[in-house]
């Protein structure tokens, strides 16, 4: 492929931003690791980007669970309902669907909670499940909450693009439970929990070394169980079984960077990803690595390289296509899902490449142009995934430290479309993962897919045959 000199140093100009060593990821691990310790301390929790939140869930699954648990799950893009039949020692069965709310985003919890209780009774019905016969439930709410019990937790924080400013302060479980009670359902809520301890727990059900739980879709999250004399900001011990010796948290990584330790890290490109959010300063980790942001960082990168004249020059030219579509208009419809149907190129023809581009009307492009926009996807995706890498890393590391794994071996369960259908992810974390995480500690990476609403099953009948 043909690039001139000067094109090929712009483009190194414009994309080496991207590139980060393994220096750069052991100080941000170092970062990390000290805004963890402080997030667990109640003196300095207030300065720390991580909330490090409490999570009250202190036991794995036994796999002794019985019964059909209700649970809802809220807080990416769609909400699911599902139905969990757990059987002792047996694969659980799940009935689930997912459901589109329209703008969603844009309505006030009141509203959002009143449709989804009347979709959860018709869901009921359809399964045929005998409405005067009580349930439990489980609510997923993938937001930060301050928890003081598992069925109690005030909403902290809207992230990922959602509003509800109505029910910030508020204890979710409340809320949810008067509308569930106003519509005559007789649904008991018996565990709050965040998608990742779902995805923990879920994982867990299937294998007992699974100690932390990551998000890679709308947004980024993860949890892992922390030592409970570590934690030092639980709210109420008594509410906690005598026998408790740790405790899930929620680390919200999503939020590091709020306070600047990201700064080495942040090109241009991503400051006006967050300037164009609707929470700019808010969730910087997020924005570097979420499938919500990754599309569009990608198309404000190939925009500056348009701007250059260093790609799709020949679109440029074209009078008539310049004029229904215009190359950078087009690209701002590039969606975190086209990188991943780019990367998937082998060869030199770049027929995904060609496929992606087409979809967004821009007809014109030379293999040069395809060659250029390819790597700039894989360098954006490539971060985003060594990023991750070293903040999982600092989960284990923690874990290995605390010493509450006798075993070898952690088992790390992820869910996330991102991480689930990019084909270079998982290769690019477990790559990272050999040099990053502690010498001594195996790992498996595990797809634990639904798992949020299905560990949110499990956690709702733990806590129900526990009261
Ligand atoms: P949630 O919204 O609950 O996080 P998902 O895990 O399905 O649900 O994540 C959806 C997000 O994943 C989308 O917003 C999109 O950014 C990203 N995504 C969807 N499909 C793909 C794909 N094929 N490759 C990479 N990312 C994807």
């Amino acid at each position: 492929n043909f690039i001139s000199s000067k094109d090929y140093t712009e483009l190194m100009r414009i994309t080496s931003p991207f590139h980060i060593t393994v220096e750069t990821l052991a100080h941000l691990m170092t970062t990390m690791e000290k805004h963890c310790q402080m997030g667990l301390e109640p003196n300095t929790n207030s300065s720390s980007d991580l909330k490090m939140l409490p999570t009250y869930v202190t036991n794995l699954p036994t796999r002794k669970e019985q019964g059909d648990i209700l649970a809802l799950d809220l807080g990416g893009t769609n909400f699911r309902t599902l139905l969990v039949k757990l059987h002792p020692n047996n694969e659980p069965q799940v009935i689930s669907e997912a459901h589109i709310v329209p703008d969603s985003k844009k309505l006030l919890a009141n509203d959002l909670f009143e449709f989804i209780v009347d979709v959860l009774k018709q869901f009921m019905i359809r399964n045929q499940l005998d409405l005067e016969q009580e349930y439990v439930l489980g609510f997923t709410f993938s937001f930060a909450c301050e928890q003081i019990a598992l069925n109690k937790g005030k909403f902290l924080t809207p992230s990922k693009g959602w509003v509800l400013s109505d029910l910030i302060g508020q204890d979710v479980v409340q809320v949810l439970q008067r509308i569930i009670y106003q519509k005559q359902l007789k649904v008991k809520i018996t565990a709050l929990i965040n998608d990742t301890v779902g995805t923990l727990m879920a994982c867990a059900y299937h294998e007992n070394t699974c100690r932390v739980g990551v998000i890679l879709g709308t947004g980024t999250n993860a949890c892992y169980f922390e030592d409970i004399n570590k934690i030092h900001t639980i709210s109420d011990r008594a509410v906690l079984p005598t026998e408790a010796t740790e405790m899930i948290i929620n680390t919200e990584w999503g939020a590091l960077g709020e306070g600047g330790c990201l700064d080495m890290l942040i090109t241009n490109f991503d400051r006006e990803i967050d300037r164009i959010s609707n929470n700019p300063g808010i969730h910087i980790f997020e924005k570097l690595i979420s499938g919500m942001y990754m599309g569009r960082l990608a198309a404000e990168v190939l925009a500056s390289l348009i701007n250059q004249g260093i790609i799709l020059k020949t679109q440029r030219d074209h009078k008539q296509s310049y004029r229904y579509y215009g190359p950078f208009h087009a690209l701002y419809m590039l969606q975190t899902s086209h990188i991943s149907e780019i990367e998937l190129d082998t060869g030199h023809t770049f027929a995904n490449t060609r496929n992606v581009l087409k979809k967004l009307g821009l007809d014109y492009a030379t293999n040069t142009d395809c060659a250029i926009i390819s790597y700039t996807c894989r360098l954006i995706s490539r971060r985003a995934a060594m990023l991750t890498a070293a903040a999982i890393a600092v989960l284990m590391k923690r874990l290995h430290e605390n010493k509450q794994v006798a075993m070898k071996k952690i088992c790390i369960g992820i869910d996330g479309s991102l991480y689930r259908f990019h084909p270079r992810f998982n290769m690019v974390i477990q790559r990272h993962l050999k040099i990053l995480a502690p010498v001594l500690l195996n790992y498996e990476l595990r797809i634990s897919a639904d798992g949020s609403g299905i560990g949110a099953a499990i956690c709702a009948i733990t806590a129900n045959d526990a009261r």
